[in-house]
């Protein structure tokens, strides 16, 4: 055991003001966001503890942990939610020049649809 071990031994929060465990040690029920990702869920409430490890180069590092008990399936969004991201998604599809909605999204470079921009090249 490293000198980590002791330093981020906590899972009583005496020290620490959430549950700490150094890396690899914490109770196998609660899960970094990543991993209740790859198991295809996410946070519902906030982190019961964290992990907590030294990085040569970059410091004490921290992951929160979820207790996967509490965790679940990722929120739905609402109709209106997903109404706003079409039309979002859509408006990026609109040619300003000629006014139509291309199957593509537009270039931000040339901020207007291939057919506009290549007539502007071969009038310059
Ligand atoms: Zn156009």
């Amino acid at each position: 055991m490293g000198r980590g071990y002791v330093r981020f031994w906590d899972p009583d929060a005496e020290r620490f003001d959430i549950p700490t465990w150094p890396w690899k040690l914490a109770p196998s029920h609660l899960k970094t966001r990543d991993q209740l990702v790859e198991m295809g869920l996410r946070p519902h409430q906030p982190p019961a503890g964290q992990v907590m490890w030294n990085n040569k180069k970059l410091g004490v590092r921290r992951a929160y942990l979820f207790d996967v008990a509490l965790a679940g399936p990722p929120k739905a969004r609402s109709a209106a939610q997903v109404a706003s991201l079409e039309a979002a998604r859509r408006r990026r599809r609109i040619c300003p020049t000629c006014g139509r909605e291309q199957a593509y999204y537009l270039s931000t470079a040339l901020k207007e649809c291939t057919t506009c921009a290549d007539g502007l090249e071969a009038a310059a």
